[in-house]
């Protein structure tokens, strides 16, 4: 059972837990796997079984077009088993721009002079937040650059300041931030303060290559980043998120080096990360990365997404905006289980009225460019019309349901009960409240057609809570 309590601050690796030499040789290794092989991967995967580290190389190995298809659809098949037909929905909200470092892909990086340097005060976070609750949104990421000006206590402030706002029916649930790595102290002040997912992408898990692209500043020093949810788990915040940005490095290296960290930290605190994230590197104000011979194809990049789900089938994977409609709508098919809708990555992007604005100006704030411009209502059409079912849900994290081995994958029949129900309450909340017309007419055609798969019970449960929300009432759940 994890306890923070049994962990001390020297506890915390000194030596690298990712040995660059090693995901090499394994990834070497996997690409002798014969068709066989590779098939009983899969099986073992398709049986809800983590894959090792040799075995995801197998798979990120497979170049044959009609296995990587096989590995897609079972991919596809696990995706279904475990996580039903939810996506759930947040937005991204970018609160300051300055920045110390020199991270040689971001435009926020402390030597891009075009940059336009602004932090958010207060009073302008809240009208964003104002703006994101009047579209619906109940879950937000606050993302920010790496500045001593960012630290946790401004972190735990902010926090405090997005729950507080709260606008006609609306209000942010839950808030998980993107941010620099803190120490034990300061992990510890922003799961006081209430975070949900604290993110941290290591970029590159090629020590080599990371060195070369973050040129200056605090984050040149991999093993401080690397070692930031030991601290993390020690501080007693046990909801992380991993991530890698694809393009840095060749991608099946990167798969590897998350299974190995996902690995170091269920075998060392019992608790896997709440959710991955994989972007692919954009092109960004003052960033040059053409001919970039990293780049990973459309085809790569969905069929890793396959890989991944089917290596950490429990883990939330995330997907945001950078990509185009048809690729997010693709992906979501083989793994990714959250996306991002309406968002905009401008330093105060999403009011209006905040005194700054102004189009070119609003431009020179963003970190990189959207691929996605869509609303958060059509980007929910979108979801319906593929038979998806939207999800505001944010219970397991209010009702303290974290960490080790999330109860919805522990508890047989959670799902169903919890996630599923929670996701047709929140969706219904949104469609009373924010939806055009035509969505909330499709969206309770869709709510129907699920209310379908309940027998007894339960479904009246959910019925009764239905009709509460019908009649006014909001923040009903599980
Ligand atoms: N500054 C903090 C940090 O670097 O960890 C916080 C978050 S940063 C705003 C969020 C993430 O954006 C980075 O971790 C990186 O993976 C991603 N990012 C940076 N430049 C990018 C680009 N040009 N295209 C796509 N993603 C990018
Ligand atoms: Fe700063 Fe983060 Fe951008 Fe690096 S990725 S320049 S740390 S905002």
């Amino acid at each position: 059972m994890y306890n923070p309590q049994q962990y001390n601050i020297e506890d915390i690796p000194e030596k690298p837990f990712v040995d660059c030499d090693e995901i090499e040789s394994f990834l070497l290794r996997g690409k002798n796997g014969s068709f066989e092989q590779v098939r009983s991967v899969i099986c073992k995967a398709l049986n809800r079984e983590r894959l090792s580290l040799y075995e995801t190389s197998v798979l990120v190995n497979v170049t044959d077009k009609n296995l990587r298809e096989e590995i897609k659809e079972a991919a596809g098949e696990l995706k279904k088993k475990i996580y039903g037909n939810r996506i759930v929905l947040f937005a991204p909200l970018y609160t300051g721009n300055y920045c110390i470092n020199e991270c040689s892909y971001c435009g926020f990086s402390c030597k891009n002079q075009r940059v336009d340097r602004t932090s958010l005060t207060f009073d302008e976070i809240k009208e964003q937040v104002t703006a994101l609750e009047s579209c619906g949104h109940k879950r937000v990421v606050v993302s920010m650059g790496e500045h001593p000006c960012y630290g946790s206590g401004y972190i735990a402030d902010l926090l405090k300041t997005i729950y507080s706002v709260k606008e006609g029916k609306g209000a942010i649930r839950r808030i998980n931030v993107n941010a620099a790595p803190l120490d034990v102290e300061g992990f510890r002040k922003v799961k006081d303060a209430g975070v949900g997912t604290y993110q941290i992408f290591q970029e590159t898990y090629n020590k080599k290559r990371y060195r070369e692209v973050h040129r200056s500043g605090k984050k040149r020093d991999y093993e401080w980043r690397l070692t930031a949810f030991d601290r993390a788990l020690k501080a007693g915040l046990d909801d992380v998120g991993l991530g890698v940005l694809l393009g840095l490095y060749d991608w099946r290296y990167e798969v590897l080096g998350l299974i190995r960290h996902v690995n170091h930290l269920e075998s060392t605190y019992n608790v896997g990360p709440h959710t991955i994230s994989f972007p692919r590197l954009k092109s960004a104000l003052g960033v040059n990365f053409e001919n970039n011979e990293y780049d990973v194809s459309d085809e790569d990049f969905v069929f890793l997404v396959a890989v991944l789900r089917l290596a950490v089938p429990y883990t939330g994977m995330i997907l945001t905006a950078r990509e185009p409609a048809a690729i997010r709508d693709m992906v979501l098919r083989y793994g990714v289980s959250q996306i991002d809708g309406g968002s905009k990555i401008g330093v105060g992007g999403y009011s209006s009225s905040c005194s700054y604005m102004g189009i070119e100006k609003k431009h020179g704030r963003e970190q990189f460019a959207l691929n996605d411009m869509r609303s958060l209502d059509e980007v929910i059409h979108e979801l319906i019309k593929n038979g998806y079912l939207p999800s505001f849900c944010t219970a397991c994290y209010r009702l303290g349901r974290t960490g080790e081995h999330f109860m919805e994958f522990s508890v047989p029949g959670f799902i169903k009960r919890f996630c599923f129900s929670n996701a047709i309450l929140t969706f219904a909340e949104y469609l009373e409240d924010y939806a055009s017309v035509l969505v909330k007419q499709k969206g309770y055609n869709l709510i129907d057609k699920n209310l379908r798969q309940y027998r007894g019970k339960e479904g009246e449960k959910v019925i009764t809570l239905l009709n509460r929300i019908r009649n006014g009432e909001r923040d009903l759940f599980l």
